[in-house]
């Protein structure tokens, strides 16, 4: 590095070739276009991002091949093209286009770029230059690399509402999700079924084998459970202690029923040892569902409220069995505003 210490002034560059060292030194990865969309700067700090060197981008527009694969406008194209409005459809997250002051636009994304063969996020900010008419001069764009940010929040998010035992969501990750899934459900009329299910005699399955087989057990059930529900939506959570809660979003009371006849099998087909007190044979479970329309009349209180006495009834009954809530039958509104049937 040259020691000698010069202020601009006596550098003896042009002011424009200061500027240019300026962006092509400086530590944030930065790249500017001119009015036509074509790289004018692809500075170090973006060469050692992307891995693409500025001799490949500058005077070109393929400055998009240092993030995507494919061809697309990267966020310096849609403002020297007038197209922020296009912004939603292409990054996962971005600021207000309408708010863009002179400080430009905010967006974040996570791309595979093609010359480092890793996937990022990137903080992207840019923003337009105007002459002292008001025309474009440039577009500089400045990029910042948060994915570790980004994967240690998806972790501590994934920490809070996964049970650590199981791994399956915990109670506050349940609640939420069954919030999410009655919001989703409400404009959509299809049911959502809940089904609790508690393991039998569970205490004296630790009273006799170890509260540590009991761990055991309990992520052996909560793996059935798992393989049990097939589609995408479909949650497992802990609920609390031995009871676990399933949310089926979309599932009537005959699909409910399938669910809960395949962790009846599934277990069976596990054969795990019982306690001689808890009638030996293999490890059971009771299972409570209950069915609700999501409506403005209804709530996902109620839903747990009659899945619960519902599993309540299957231990009454004796254990090891499936009992479905069988109040009211939901009423699906007719579009229309023909008579209300029911599913
Ligand atoms: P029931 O058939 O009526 O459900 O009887 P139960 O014995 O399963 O129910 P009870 O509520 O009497 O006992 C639940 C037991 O579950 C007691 C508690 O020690 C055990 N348990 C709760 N959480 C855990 C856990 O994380 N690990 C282990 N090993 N045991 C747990
Ligand atoms: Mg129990
Ligand atoms: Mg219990």
């Amino acid at each position: 590095m040259n020691k000698t210490k010069k202020n601009p002034q006596q550098l003896g560059d042009s002011a424009r070739t200061f500027a240019v060292r300026l962006m092509q030194f400086l530590v944030v990865p930065t790249f500017v276009l001119d009015a036509q969309g074509r790289v004018l700067i692809w500075n170090r700090a973006c060469e050692t991002l992307t891995g693409l060197p500025a001799r490949e981008v500058v005077g070109t527009k393929n400055h998009w091949r240092g993030f995507y694969e494919t061809p697309r406008p990267c966020l310096a194209d849609l403002i020297v093209e007038g197209r922020t409005d296009e912004l939603d459809g292409l990054y996962v997250s971005h600021g207000d286009p309408n708010a863009m002051t002179t400080f430009g636009v905010h967006a974040e994304n996570w791309c595979r770029m093609p010359r480092r063969d890793l996937e990022f996020c990137l903080a992207i900010d840019a923003g337009p230059i105007y002459d002292d008419n008001g025309e474009l001069l440039a577009v500089v764009e400045t990029l910042r690399d948060i994915s570790a940010e980004k994967r240690s929040q998806a972790a501590l998010e994934r920490l809070v509402s996964v049970d650590g035992l199981t791994g399956v969501l915990n109670r506050r990750g349940f609640d939420d999700r069954l919030a999410l899934e009655w919001e989703r459900g409400l404009p959509q009329g299809g049911a959502i079924t809940l089904l609790m299910v508690d393991v039998d005699h569970f205490k004296s399955f630790n009273d006799h084998f170890g509260h540590q087989a009991g761990d055991g057990c309990l992520q052996r059930i909560a793996g059935i459970l798992g393989e049990a529900v097939l589609r995408p939506h479909d949650v497992v959570a802990r609920y609390g202690g031995e009871e676990f809660a399933i949310i089926l979003p979309g599932a009537d009371a005959a699909g409910a029923a399938q669910v809960a006849a395949r962790i009846g099998k599934l277990l069976q087909a596990a054969a795990i040892p019982c306690s001689p007190s808890g009638g030996g044979g293999h490890v059971t479970v009771s299972v409570g569902g209950a069915t609700l329309v999501p409506s403005a009349a209804t709530s996902f209180a109620e839903l747990i409220r009659h899945a619960d006495a519902a599993l309540y009834s299957a231990k009454s009954a004796g254990r090891k069995r499936y009992v479905a809530w069988q109040g009211q039958a939901p009423v699906v509104p007719q579009p229309g505003g023909g008579p209300p049937a029911t599913p």
